[in-house]
This record gives structure tokens, C-alpha cells and sequence, in this order.
């Protein structure tokens, strides 16, 4: 099912979503994961070595690979994103194919997430020699606000974020969403 041809066409289709529906800084983000540029410990080579450790604290390597199912990912999936992990946290996801991406706030949501994780993991990996343990409620926090601060001051991002959970109240919420994400959704690709 997952053929080249196939992906190709769904991260084309998916990059020109997020150029309408994103800010230039959460599609850098998005960019850098595609073509693996996160400088993590993993594509410095140092893969025998202690500081190739996920600075989420997880006893794992400091890569992409984790990050896309590390615990602190699953959290803000769960907590924050109304992201089901079960899903979600994979690979296919942060390069933008997986099949469950069906609907434009879905993929918002997702690049959001990456543009968090990446600022966050940078941050953390700067500071590392400082502050070498943190919490891990405080690095949960940070990567929260690296989300919220991704689609700050952009309104289809922002409303996408504060939307997340607003159908899970009642039905009059169920309704405005519905509304709101059929502006969104032209999402829909050939499966073949
Ligand atoms: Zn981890």
C-alpha cells in the first residue's frame, strides 16, 4: 500500500497544505525532519556513546527515530494534541505519509508538533553541559510551549491548536467543528 509513488504524492500534497496553513518557521522544522537534519546524537555518529541519550531522559537514543514514539511525544499526543500514539507515533507520521493523516488539521497539528520537537530537542541538547538532568514535567512543559509558540501570531494554526479538543464537549461543539474543518479539509488523495 505504502508504495514510493505513493508517498511522493501524499508529502507533496501534504507540503502544499502546510504552505497555506502554517508559518514559514513550523515548515523549516518540517523540512529539517524530511532530510534529517536535526542534529541529534545519532547522525553525529556517536552512537556507542553517553551523550546519545533522548534528553527526554529515556534510556534511547538521541535520534528522530525515537522521538517520533519517545513517552514525552506520546504525552503531548495524548494530553495536549488529541493525537492517538496508537496511530500516530511512528515514523511515517513526522515524514508526513502515514495513512491516518486524512484531514488538513490532523497534519497542522502534526507539523506543530514537529516545529515543538525540534526546538525543544535543540534547546535541550545546547544546555545539556549546564543542566544536565531535567524533570521530566518540566521538559514536558517546554515542549507544550514550543507547540503553542509554533503557531503563534499565525490564525489558521492557532484556531487549529485551540480546536483540538472542542468536539469532545457537546454536541453544539461537535457542530462548529465539523464546520470549521470542512474549510480545511480538501485533503483527500488517491489511495492507488
Ligand atoms: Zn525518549
Amino acid at each position: 500500500m505504502l508504495t514510493n509513488n505513493w508517498q511522493t504524492q501524499r508529502l507533496s500534497l501534504a507540503l502544499q497544505q502546510l504552505s497555506q496553513h502554517t508559518p514559514p518557521r513550523v515548515r523549516a522544522a518540517v523540512f529539517s525532519t524530511i532530510w534529517n537534519r536535526w542534529n541529534t546524537g545519532r547522525r553525529w555518529q556517536k552512537r556507542k556513546r553517553s551523550e546519545n541519550q533522548c534528553l527526554f531522559g529515556c534510556d534511547a537514543e538521541d535520534s528522530i527515530e525515537h522521538y517520533c514514539h519517545c513517552g514525552t511525544t506520546k504525552l503531548a499526543m495524548r494530553k495536549f494534541l488529541r493525537l492517538d500514539p496508537y496511530y500516530f507515533a511512528n515514523v511515517h507520521t513526522f515524514m508526513l505519509v502515514n495513512q491516518h493523516i486524512q484531514h488538513t488539521d490532523t497534519l497542522i497539528t502534526i507539523a506543530l508538533l514537529i516545529y515543538g520537537l525540534y526546538n525543544t530537542t535543540n534547546t535541550l541538547r545546547n544546555h545539556k553541559e549546564q543542566q544536565p538532568n531535567h524533570d521530566n514535567n518540566y521538559t514536558y512543559n517546554m515542549l507544550v510551549q514550543n507547540i503553542k509558540n509554533g503557531a503563534r501570531g499565525h490564525p489558521i494554526s492557532t484556531l487549529t491548536l485551540d480546536h483540538r479538543w472542542a468536539n469532545t464537549n457537546s454536541t453544539q461543539n461537535n457542530n462548529n467543528t465539523t464546520q470549521d474543518n470542512k474549510a480545511l479539509y480538501n485533503y483527500t488523495i488517491n489511495m492507488g
